[in-house]
């Protein structure tokens, strides 16, 4: 093995090293596994770098299951953080300089009042010649000419700062973004669900309007993992998040609760339409093939099971989400593949 960690400047050189890297070990080029050698080689976190340094000395450990796992850990955190640091840095830059850029201008106004001052005195004087009065106001014309371009300049720098605002909202809304999102699927993360929920219960509490949830849990997911591998695993967990999406309206949302366990909140939806959105979900995920799309092969049939119910007026959010919760245990005890109301 060859493979060494070097400090490279250039990106494409990194770039072409990264993907020799990644062939020499044998692995599928995607984009995971691609940004954990970039930043292995660009020695971007220290503990990836060593951990990489020491499976390649151990190649039989270093499979694309083991990279996810690695990408997840390092870059997924890491690259959030970056922003959120970036994000802070470039307010408090911007910040400082607005701070800056108005204590000298109001240093530059108060000069030139105090010159005004002293000008409309001598202009006021009893024995001024007319020479002398017009010298005095051409020399304040040219510090009024001069005020005028510090104000400008002022100006053209408050452009400067607003625009340094916005690239750094822009990066707080992508970290914000981030710590919402579940990084596999792509959908609502845990902490979002929660948060969602909250908001639809505390909605519903003061409107009254109905408000339903479905507990979704992948049958039989351990099977699948054992037989096909993890990889393929995450395949269906995307797979499964991309049918609950598109067969679901945009005020609902759709979220990953935890491991091969969705969640759906449905604002404004009774429970006999939630049931029959419920059966529809059900159906669209059986329907799926899954298959590999390398090989070719059929994965077989993959179901879902699902528990659903209501929010009772006055009830909390714990004893709402244990009611779905033991709709889709008894779900699963009725044989999976179907839907339960509680
Ligand atoms: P049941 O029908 O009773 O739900 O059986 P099950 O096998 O689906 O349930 P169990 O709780 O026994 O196993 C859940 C499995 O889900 C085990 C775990 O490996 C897998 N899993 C959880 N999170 C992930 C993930 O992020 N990726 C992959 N590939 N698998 C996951
Ligand atoms: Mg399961
Ligand atoms: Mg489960």
């Amino acid at each position: 093995m060859t493979a060494t960690t070097t400090k490279i400047a250039n990106p494409r050189d990194t770039a072409q090293n990264v993907m020799a890297l990644v062939n020499e070990l044998n692995l599928q080029p995607t984009p995971q596994v691609y940004h954990v050698f970039y930043s292995y080689l660009t020695d971007e976190v220290p503990e990836l770098t060593r951990l990489i340094k020491v499976l390649i000395r151990n190649t039989q450990d270093l499979d694309e299951e083991t990279v996810f796992r690695i990408y997840h850990k390092y870059l997924g955190t890491h690259a959030m953080q970056q922003h959120l640091k970036q994000g802070v840095e470039g307010l408090q830059n911007a910040v400082e300089r607005v701070e800056l850029a108005v204590s000298s201008v109001m240093k530059d106004t108060d000069t030139f009042c105090d010159e005004i001052d002293v000008a409309s005195q001598q202009l006021l004087a009893d024995d001024i010649s007319l020479q002398e009065a017009r010298n005095v106001t051409r020399d304040l014309s040219a510090k009024s000419n001069k005020a005028r371009d510090c104000f400008n300049s002022f100006g053209g720098n408050l452009e400067e700062y607003h625009k340094e605002v916005l690239r750094v909202r822009t990066e707080l809304e992508l970290v914000r973004r981030d710590a919402l999102t579940d990084t596999l699927t792509g959908i609502a993360n845990r902490k979002n669900f929660d948060t969602s929920l909250r908001d639809a219960v505390t909605t519903t509490m003061e409107s009254g309007a109905p408000l339903s949830l479905l507990m979704i849990d992948i049958d039989h997911f351990k099977d699948f993992n054992d037989n096909f591998g993890h990889r393929a695993g995450d395949g269906v967990l995307k797979a499964v998040a991309r049918v609950l999406v598109s067969s679901t309206k945009g005020a609902d949302t759709v979220a990953r609760y935890g491991g091969e366990e969705f969640a759906i909140i449905l604002p404004d939806t009774e429970v006999e339409n939630a049931a029959k959105l419920a059966d529809k979900l059900r159906q669209n995920v059986s329907n799926q093939h899954i298959i590999n799309k390398k090989t070719g092969k059929d994965f077989g049939k993959l179901t879902v099971s699902i528990g659903l119910t209501d929010y009772q007026l006055g009830e909390n959010i714990l004893e709402f989400v244990d009611r779905a919760d033991k709709a889709l245990y008894i779900a699963k005890q009725e044989g999976r593949n179907t839907c339960v109301r509680q």
